[in-house]
């Protein structure tokens, strides 16, 4: 049995556990190519319009599985953390996929709640379904994949650069370098280190959200919320660079609440779709970058101590 695994959304996050738990259930794996510009096209093509551009890579992803597998595996992923939901778009990805790309194979879909392990033991038993019915095999998968995620680390956190940014946004506009135009090596090759939040300190940002008058909704906008807010204010960073997908909701609430936070603190919001392009975003860096040398040099001119107030200092 051939199961398609698309490299879209949360792969990044998450593929040790489903890889994991697929391979243990005995299936074949095989799964789409790190996005390029055939699966954006064919993403493009399927996929409703007014969608945002990870979602459109995703369809695209599926697209190059659909003759290539038996079974297409498309995570439903609602909860990551109780009382906390990820997005509206994942909560419905699989009807999407299905009703815009004719000719898929059968789909797994179940609704991944991973807030608990009784919830997880529910979506592996439903999901293993099409393979194996041999519920001793499908628990020891299960285990086998929770061990195995628990075990992986992801994000950035460099060190040795003059000029230190929190590079925010969603997972998969983070890590996805043909999303992003691989905006770490842009920053980088400028001299600019970058930190995600994996590397933030998990009380301040708790710290931060907790200030708010209510608590986010979505996982996204607490994390995110949080994180920038926590680098910002306690200076970790000297600037911020915001990937934001161009039409999604939870980044126009994000970036409006982390405005009111940080006030005039740099921070670019770089918003992207499958029209932006390479060039517009070089020269937004580029600025942004000089920006921020200039303004730490100034900050040295100006201190007693003779170095840049805003020097980094890292949170771990
Ligand atoms: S959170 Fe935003 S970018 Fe992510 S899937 Fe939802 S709408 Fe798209």
């Amino acid at each position: 049995m051939k199961v398609g695994i698309p490299r879209g959304l949360l792969y990044d996050q998450f593929h040790p556990f489903f890889t994991r738990f697929f391979t243990e259930l005995g299936a074949e794996l095989v799964i789409s190519p790190q996005t390029n510009k055939s699966i954006l096209d064919a993403g493009v093509q399927y996929c409703v319009d007014e969608a945002c551009l990870p979602v459109k890579v995703f369809h695209g992803h599926v697209c190059h599985l659909r003759d290539r597998c038996d079974l297409v595996f498309i995570p439903r992923i609602m909860q990551l953390y109780k009382g906390e939901y990820i997005c509206p778009k994942f909560c419905g990805l699989p009807e999407m996929v299905t009703n815009s790309i004719p000719g898929l194979p059968e789909v797994i879909s179940h609704p991944v709640y991973a807030t608990t392990m009784a919830r997880l033991r529910q979506w592996a038993m439903a999901s293993a379904c099409p393979i194996t019915r041999d519920r001793r095999r499908v628990k020891s998968a299960l285990e086998a994949a929770v061990d195995e995620q628990s075990r992986f680390r992801t994000g950035y956190h460099d060190q040795g650069y003059p000029i230190k940014v929190a590079l925010a946004g969603h997972p998969y506009n983070l890590y996805d370098t043909f999303i992003n135009m691989n905006i770490k090596k842009k920053l980088n090759n400028l001299g600019v280190g970058v930190i995600t939040e994996e590397f933030a300190g998990g009380e301040d940002t708790a710290q931060e959200v907790r200030a708010l008058f209510k608590k986010p909704f979505w996982t996204f906008a607490r994390k995110t919320y949080g994180f920038i807010a926590a680098l910002a204010s306690k200076k970790h960073v000297q600037g911020v660079v915001y990937i934001s997908s161009f039409a999604c909701g939870i980044d126009s609430v994000i970036i409006e609440l982390v405005r009111d936070r940080i006030k005039d603190f740099p921070m670019l919001v770089l918003k992207i779709d499958e029209h932006t392009g390479e060039a517009g975003v070089d020269t937004r860096v580029e600025a942004f970058a000089d920006m921020l040398e200039r303004s730490c040099k100034h900050e040295s001119d100006h201190s007693p101590y003779g170095q840049c107030l805003y020097s980094c200092k890292s949170p771990v």
